[in-house]
């Protein structure tokens, strides 16, 4: 199963209009994996205009459309034409892959609902649907941190706090689709879960494979298989920053041997992702298993699909 890409836009400059006004336009709408590259602020001091002005600019000389996949419930395209900034990401955070019919339907259907009845119902929808299938990489790598984070203030400290401003509008939104509910521990202090069905499904893209060869201390684990999957970094601004990055936790200390041999191999998934694994020589020469496919390590999305089929 394919995973969702980054939502889009598309700009249709009307004709003959100068190669400034085309160029305001174009940077005022350039877009990059779901947000937008300049703030109107930027481009209010960039081109010395009012906001006004700029929006003015903006919407007599173009339209955009804007593209958020297709409806789970239909399969139409969910398409809308936008004329700012703001409205487009209002859009994206609002959201839950359907159109607006469909989102009509849903919301007559729910109307009569207490809050809490409203969440439960959400809570099954998005079980049913596979909705964190249908969630942008970046999105996904959000919900799958907070859920390998065993404390959400260590996920606070040292994830949301330094991308703050990048990252809470996920986490709003993710609560807001119901993958995540937000909680107050015994201190009073809020925090957000990840479901727990989910929860289960995303920690498997992290996994330790013991088998018997593998030595165990109380504290640690001396590996023959390491498995990682690791996605695109869709932060990535400039050369000095890595291609694919993820943070991950593990639930023991890791050994890696001394003087033993280990072979690193990668794989290139679709989306980009890479899964990466480490595997000691000896065993591999034991079991003679370094051609076979199934040596490759499981992407989440085959989880994900064996598990829900
Ligand atoms: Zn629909």
């Amino acid at each position: 199963m394919k995973m969702k890409k980054d939502p889009f836009l598309k700009t249709d400059l009307n004709k003959n209009i100068d190669d400034w006004t085309k160029y305001i336009i174009n940077s005022y709408w350039e877009f990059e994996n779901g947000d937008f590259i300049n703030t109107p602020t930027d481009l209010r001091n960039k081109f010395d205009i009012s906001q006004h002005h700029l929006n003015k600019v903006v919407k007599d000389n173009s339209t955009t459309t804007l593209f958020l996949g297709k409806c789970i419930e239909c399969n139409k395209n969910i398409e809308s034409i936008e004329t700012s900034q703001s409205a487009v990401k209002k859009k994206i955070e609002d959201n839950i892959f359907l159109c607006s019919d469909c989102l009509n339907k849903l919301n007559n259907k729910l109307s009569n609902y207490t809050f809490s009845r409203k969440r439960e119902y959400l809570k099954t929808y998005v079980i049913e649907k596979k909705l964190w299938l249908m969630l942008t990489p970046t999105e996904l790598d959000i919900l799958t941190m907070i859920s390998t984070y065993d404390n959400y203030f260590d996920f606070f400290r040292k994830v949301l706090k330094p991308n703050y401003n990048k990252i809470y509008p996920i986490i709003e939104r993710l609560n807001k689709i119901a993958l995540i509910e937000r909680e107050q521990d015994n201190n009073g202090n809020t925090q957000y879960v990840v479901l727990p069905e989910i929860k289960k499904i995303l920690n498997k893209n992290v996994k330790v494979i013991d088998d018997i060869n593998i030595k165990t201390t109380n504290k640690s684990t001396i590996i023959s298989d390491l498995s990682l999957n690791i996605p695109l970094n869709y932060n990535r601004r400039n050369t000095s920053q890595p291609h694919l990055m993820t943070i991950m936790s593990f639930d023991k200390d890791i050994l890696i041997e001394k003087d033993k041999k280990y072979i690193c191999s990668v794989w290139k998934n679709e989306d980009g992702s890479i899964d990466f694994k480490l595997t000691q020589l000896s065993k591999l020469e034991n079991k003679n298993s370094y051609n076979n496919n199934k040596s490759k390590p499981k992407h989440i999305s085959e989880i994900i699909s064996k598990m829900y089929k």
